[in-house]
């Protein structure tokens, strides 16, 4: 089965290009896409005939391409099947939709009712796993919040959205977000009602929602934690869990997490006020993103052992529990189709090739 391919070859990090279709708008103007994806076996990404305006640089290759013809359920198993499904064995998984406004982020990650995301899709597929699976228990704890201008908010606490603080756990590289909402879930249509709730939070909490929800990042998390349903030799997989096993006594207690983050516009941000406050914030949480992602990439093929940043920014110090120890990543990092946005989908192929 392709997608456990990057499993058995110890690759970290899995990067996916994905186009999206022209809208409306595109397609009354000119509707062709700057890109050709030729399909060589699906890796290859080039500038259009015409389109390279003299650059260099013309093609690049990924893990993952998926033209702007790939629905959502093809992109779920392309480029988050296989983390989800090592999720529910143990270890931690990050998926991460990287790219500028408009470019499909929010699109691939939660979809739309006729077309799923990925977050459902994932939902739907532990749910699944866990019926398939009769020899353990499972226990789920979902969370949802968001970063916005260096502040966490809790997109799932009773009342309004709460504003919450980071602290240091007492292992080493712990990192405790005080206070936060995790509620056990036990059926899809749970979890699906707690997307919900997170999504009008975000809706009324800020000032205007297209900005907010184009500058800040929203973090989808599920703790899996399961055991033995009847004692068993616990598995030595060559791989450690990285969520480690519980401290206390129950030896045969995997804990692991899925997180899913929706990441902030990456285009550049233009206005004084914007360079200023929030678009340094952003840009500053981007790039220490890309660079923590590209030295555990290093660490994992053990090319380098190097300090990894994750303190340099909120969103990679509240993500480092998750992150460390043999996760698993996944980057779908989307782009225009349109000429018009260019230069933007440039800087986001460069940051997707950062990343390893
Ligand atoms: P972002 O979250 O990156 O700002 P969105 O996911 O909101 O962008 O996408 C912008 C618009 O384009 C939305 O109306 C969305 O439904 C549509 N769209 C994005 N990607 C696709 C796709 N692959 N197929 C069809 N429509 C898409
Ligand atoms: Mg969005």
């Amino acid at each position: 089965d392709e997608p456990w391919e990057m499993l058995k070859s110890n690759e970290t990090v899995l990067v996916t290009v994905r186009v999206r279709p022209p809208n409306q708008a595109e397609l009354s103007r000119d509707g062709t896409s700057v890109w050709d994806t030729p399909g060589y076996d699906d890796h290859l990404i080039k500038l259009a005939k015409g389109r390279d305006g003299g650059r260099d640089e013309r093609e690049w290759v990924f893990d993952r391409i998926l033209d702007s013809s790939t629905d959502n359920a093809r992109a779920y198993v392309t480029s988050a099947r296989a983390h989800v499904r090592s999720a529910m064995d143990g270890y931690n998984a990050v998926i991460f939709a990287y790219g500028q406004t408009a470019s499909g982020k929010t699109f691939t990650l939660s979809g739309s009712p006729s077309s799923p995301g990925i977050i459902p899709l994932s939902v739907s597929d532990l749910f699944a796993g866990i019926r398939s699976t009769p020899d353990r228990e499972f226990l789920l704890r979902a969370s949802y919040l968001e970063l916005y201008n260096e502040t966490i908010l809790d997109l799932l606490s009773p009342g309004t959205s709460k504003e919450l603080s980071l602290s240091e756990g007492k292992k080493k590289g712990d990192i405790i977000i005080n206070g936060l909402t995790e509620c056990a879930v036990r059926t899809e249509d749970e979890v699906k009602r707690l997307l919900r709730l997170g999504e009008e939070r975000r809706k009324v909490g800020g000032t205007d929602w297209n900005t907010r929800s184009s500058r800040s990042h929203c973090v989808f998390r599920i703790v899996i934690e399961s055991r033995a349903a009847r004692p068993s030799v616990p598995d030595d997989g060559s791989r450690t869990p990285g969520g480690g096993l519980l401290a206390a006594g129950d030896k045969m207690t995997r804990i692991s997490t899925l997180s899913i983050i929706d990441l902030a516009g990456s285009e550049k941000h233009t206005s004084s006020k914007e360079r200023n406050a929030e678009g340094k914030h952003i840009n500053q949480s981007l790039l220490t993103l890309k660079l923590v992602i590209s030295k555990l990439a290093d660490l994992a093929s053990k090319r380098n052992i190097t300090h990894i940043p994750y303190r340099d920014s909120k969103l990679t110090r509240l993500l480092q529990p998750s992150l460390s120890g043999d996760a698993l990543i996944s980057v779908i990092c989307t782009v225009s189709p349109s000429a018009v946005n260019l230069a933007e989908s440039l800087s986001t192929l460069a940051f997707a090739q950062g990343l390893k």
